[in-house]
């Protein structure tokens, strides 16, 4: 197939113009379908990326589309200086799903972390008897929460760091999955929250212990500190349960969600809790313009209610150990694979070479020209996180595809 020749230009256009902040795969990417998307030249790739996991229900999925469109041509936007007729059923519909007293609805990932952290330290305040402004959060080494100051401040990669300081303070950084060295932090006073994402995605899908969540949950609670499971990845339905807290039965003080609450629609993001914690923030203490918009209230409930009326977790779950399945199989015969990890449709290949090598790059490129689309994140490791919507033979032709770009490496 010939290249289109917008391509390129449009490739150039975003160059010259955009900000260079991102390193993406150069595929020009126009239509999208279930676990399909086309590039201007009509070529068909299987995503293997998901947005990062904002597309869990497929591309432009028909039944949350036909909400939108309906939502879109009635009210979008009122901002919350009045009631909109969606927020309410909204709040409803996540809380009862979800099982919380509240939810505070937002837009992006950053801001519901930065949420979840504001609402962390006034609950610390107003309710544990901390005093302002001594409160600490605990995070874990290898964290990925978004890009914004506060979140960033908690970061250990220089290249989400490096020339931002100062950074805010407040924050201790503990090494990840180690619930021995949790348990020395957790019982020093005016410790607030632990903050933790149950695998750490962009740190290339590391998966703790089994029982480490559960263990620091228990450490939490002896402490009276709030556990905040950082979802925005691993949730809705992603690693083959509606959370991935729930493979050990957590359920976190705070629990943060993002991307797949809209099916990649728009922006829409939350944070739920207990009445004790959420009510600490009053009227005017913190919000945003579009946060609870009736446009993505409406999103948002259909995009909850597919992944149950499809049953995704369960794809999920079965979809991803036949996808470890083949690739462990594919890690033993070929020496350039280190080792597939993972869990549910949040998986990863380790390439047996050094962080700072181009190999995963080539191996994504030569994918992208096998009409597979995905990323490496962190050197040498290339994360694997279809939509949850793939069919088996969608999945048995994808690592047909994987094994025989990565044979000619
Ligand atoms: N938290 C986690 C675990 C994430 O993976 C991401 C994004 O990749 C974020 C937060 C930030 O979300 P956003 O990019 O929507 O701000």
């Amino acid at each position: 197939m010939t290249k289109d020749h917008r391509h390129d230009d449009i490739i150039e256009l975003e160059h010259s113009y955009g900000a260079h902040n991102y390193h993406p795969l150069p595929v020009v990417l126009s239509r999208g379908e279930g676990v399909f998307l086309w590039d201007v030249s009509g070529k068909r790739y299987v995503d293997f990326l998901s947005a990062y996991s904002a597309v869990n229900q497929g591309h432009c999925h028909p039944k949350i589309l036909a909400t939108m469109m309906d939502q879109a041509q009635k009210l979008t936007l009122t901002s919350r200086a009045f009631h909109n007729d969606q927020l309410g059923p909204f709040a409803e519909y996540i809380t009862k799903y979800f099982g919380y007293d509240k939810v505070l609805p937002m837009n992006t990932g950053a801001e519901a972390v930065e949420t979840a952290i504001k609402l962390c330290r006034k609950w610390a305040y107003r309710v544990k008897g901390i005093k302002e402004p001594k409160a600490k959060i605990i995070f874990v080494r290898g964290n990925f929460h978004g890009r914004t100051m506060g979140v960033i401040s908690a970061s250990v990669d220089p290249s989400s760091t490096g020339g931002y300081g100062p950074y805010l303070p407040g924050y201790e950084i503990i090494p990840y999955n180690d619930v021995d060295h949790l348990e020395a932090v957790v019982s020093k006073p005016d410790v607030a929250g632990f903050i933790v994402e149950p695998i750490q995605g962009e740190a290339g899908v590391v998966l703790p212990d089994q029982g480490y969540l559960a263990q620091a949950y228990e450490l939490c609670q002896a402490h009276n500190v709030l556990f905040i499971a950082d979802e925005i990845q691993t949730g809705l339905a992603r690693t083959g349960r509606l959370l991935c807290c729930d493979h050990e039965s957590v359920k976190p003080d705070i629990l943060i969600l993002g991307k797949a609450l809209s099916g990649g629609f728009l922006p829409i993001s939350c944070v739920l809790a207990a009445d004790e914690v959420m009510l600490s923030i009053q009227p005017g203490e913190h919000g945003s313009t579009f946060g609870g918009n009736p446009l993505a209230c409406a999103v948002a409930i259909a995009a909850l209610q597919v992944i149950k009326d499809e049953e995704m977790a369960q794809n999920a779950e079965k979809m991803g150990s036949l996808f470890r399945n083949r690739m462990s199989q594919l890690v033993k015969r070929d020496s350039i694979l280190n080792s597939v990890r993972g869990k549910g449709l949040l998986n990863a290949l380790v390439i047996n070479d050094s962080p700072g090598s181009e190999t995963a790059w080539n191996i994504c490129l030569a994918l992208k020209n096998a009409g597979l689309l995905a990323k490496p994140t962190h050197g040498n490791v290339i994360r694997f996180a279809p939509p949850l919507v793939i069919s088996k033979q969608e999945m048995e032709e994808s690592c047909t595809i994987i094994e025989q770009v990565i044979n000619k490496f």
